[in-house]
């Protein structure tokens, strides 16, 4: 079943700027019109280059980006105390960090380009209603603390104050972080884009890669529905759909279906949030309503390594996950009993085995680069990865991306 579109989609401004005409060289080919590849070509652009962007729809963002739920989160994947266990604290500090600057980019690019409409600053509270996870948000409320990144953990009658409405009383607190961005996605990725565009960027639009070719002489070929295309490097930022052009990749992105329900405006505001480990989570509208998504591990085998169309933006819409999510939003949020629900998407996220994204130099193919599979979580990282990477590929160190970011641990 085809996904009815995001509420961004439906309410974002359009892009009348396409473009099939393809140049036959370009200093650096990005492939993906998604947050990561347009954010690429921002800083690209601002440091003089003249990037092309190609991707197979009419417009930027009409993919995952187009499709999510806005939030720009700070930290990784995993909570922190979790990343310090798992890759040390070096590592574990530098993801955060990382988190931390690319906050501080979205606000620095939406002012300089006009678009401060389209963010707004939030706060982010992680509930739970496990006593092993409440253990380990304290334990990450005091690891954020002794970094000193502000955090704190709220038990339940200060988490039902913070939280602007009621809660279960089975929640027993939550893990408070201030300080956490949303953005109306499309207006965002379509801003970065017409900024990218205005700096220099050139956009190949309604145009599908079909492969990148080493040329063999110090450039890539890429070959499309519309004509090649011959570049000095080339960037692959096509989300899950990373695997069909780099089969090496494909082992280790997994096509993981997600899907959002949108209420009616309510009259409380809330701030964002996740419940059991991000298993159902949401946030709030600036104009008022509410998104609830997750439940995606309820069903085993329904959402996970779903069929990825060869040429659509989604996997098929789920109704029953759509009807489980309807259904779970009174029993979270009691005030929101008889609030309906007027629309639900689904869009697509890729996963690799450690859930971090893959950003980086393609080891020993000089010019070619990743920028995919961000495992849920790409808007944390947009700004601060395209930046770091358009440093990269300009020669330069690059030095904020995450080691355990480096796609050459699964190469
Ligand atoms: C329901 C849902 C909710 C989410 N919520 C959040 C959230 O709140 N916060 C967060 O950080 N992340 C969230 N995510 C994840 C986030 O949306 C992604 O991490 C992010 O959008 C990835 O950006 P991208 O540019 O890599 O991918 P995309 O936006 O999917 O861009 C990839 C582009 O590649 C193009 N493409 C693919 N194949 C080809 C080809 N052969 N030729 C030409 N073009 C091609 C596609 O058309 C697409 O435009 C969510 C995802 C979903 C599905």
């Amino acid at each position: 079943m085809e996904s009815p579109d995001s509420c961004w989609l439906a309410s974002g401004p359009s892009w009348t700027q396409g473009d099939r005409l393809l140049p036959g060289r370009a200093d650096v080919c990005v492939l993906g019109a998604g947050v990561m590849g347009s954010t690429l070509a921002y800083w690209l652009a601002l440091a003089g280059l003249r990037p092309l962007v190609l991707d197979r729809n009419p417009s930027p963002a009409m993919g995952s980006s187009g499709r999510n739920a806005g939030r720009v989160i700070q930290g990784g994947n995993a909570q922190h105390a979790v990343a310090i266990d798992k890759l040390g604290h070096a590592e574990a500090l530098a993801i955060y960090r990382a988190t931390l600057v690319n906050r501080d980019l979205v606000r620095e690019v939406t002012a300089r380009e006009g678009l401060d409409a389209a963010r707004t600053t939030t706060s982010k509270l992680d509930l739970t209603d496990s006593e092993e996870e409440a253990l380990e948000l304290k334990r990450t409320a005091a690891a954020l603390q002794a970094d000193g990144i502000a955090a704190e953990w709220l038990d339940l009658p200060e988490a039902r104050r913070m939280f602007g409405t009621d809660l279960p009383d089975t929640v027993l607190g939550g893990l408070h972080r201030p300080d956490q961005d949303a953005v109306h996605s499309v207006a965002y990725v379509r801003g970065i884009a017409a900024a990218a565009r205005r700096h220099g960027a050139q956009f190949g639009l309604g145009v599908r890669v079909t492969a990148v070719e080493d040329a063999q002489d110090g450039s890539w070929r890429v070959v499309t529905d519309s004509g090649e295309v011959v570049a000095d490097q080339v960037v692959v930022a096509l989300n899950a759909w990373t695997g069909h052009l780099l089969p090496e990749l494909a082992p280790v992105i997994t096509p993981v279906r997600g899907q959002l329900v949108q209420t009616a405006p309510v009259p409380f505001r809330i701030p964002q949030w996740g419940l059991d480990r991000g298993l159902v989570y949401g946030g709030q509208n600036q104009d008022g309503s509410l998104l609830l998504g997750g439940l995606r591990t309820t069903v085993p085998n329904r959402d996970e390594n779903i069929e990825l169309p060869e040429d659509g933006n989604t996997p098929a819409f789920s109704p029953e996950l759509a009807e489980r999510l309807t259904q779970a939003l009174p029993a979270l949020l009691p005030q929101t009993t008889g609030v309906p629900v007027v629309r639900a998407w689904s869009g697509v996220m890729a996963f690799t085995p450690d859930r971090c994204p893959l950003v980086g130099a393609w080891p020993g193919r000089a010019g070619l680069w990743v920028m995919a599979a961000f495992s849920g979580h790409g808007m944390p990282y947009s700004q601060v990865v395209s930046e770091q990477l358009a440093e990269r590929i300009r020669g330069g160190a690059g030095k904020s991306i995450p080691t355990a970011f480096d796609p050459g641990r699964f190469l």
